[in-house]
């Protein structure tokens, strides 16, 4: 059987979270090691491992909510960065999908090779 994810862990309310948003199917909060000014995780209430494994009709709704997050911040006039990490070369630690919202700076860009792409954020 599967290990329940520390997400699944703050949507039961097992685990706290500096939450921003809500609704009946996403929950949005700080990170807890922001690479960013503002660095929020979406996820779904949904369990889904990750992009690779999300249903199409689910981001859908995702999306409406990730841009209210970013209107309700006012990253949607300074702009912001998405970013779900898939899998191990993606470098994903945490196997219930999320999406990284960066913001508050102008970011710098550079993803590679043999870097951590967590730095480069
Ligand atoms: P991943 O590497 O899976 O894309 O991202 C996992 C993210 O979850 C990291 O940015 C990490 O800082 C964040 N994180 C890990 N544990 C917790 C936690 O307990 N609470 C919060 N708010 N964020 C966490």
């Amino acid at each position: 059987m599967r290990e329940v994810t520390i997400f699944e862990k703050i949507i039961a309310g097992e685990l706290p979270c500096n939450k921003v948003l809500e609704n009946d199917d996403f929950l949005a909060f700080h990170d807890i090691n922001p690479k960013a000014p503002i660095h929020i995780l979406i996820i779904p209430k949904v369990h889904v491992k990750n992009f690779q494994e999300l249903k199409p009709e689910v981001m859908s709704g995702m999306t409406a909510f990730i841009q209210e997050i970013a209107s309700k911040l006012g990253l949607d006039k300074s702009g912001y960065r998405l970013i779900t990490n898939n899998g191990e070369n993606g470098g994903q630690e945490i196997f219930h999908l999320h999406f990284h919202l960066l913001g508050g700076a102008k970011l710098a860009w550079g993803h590679f090779e043999d870097a951590d792409p967590k730095g480069s954020f």
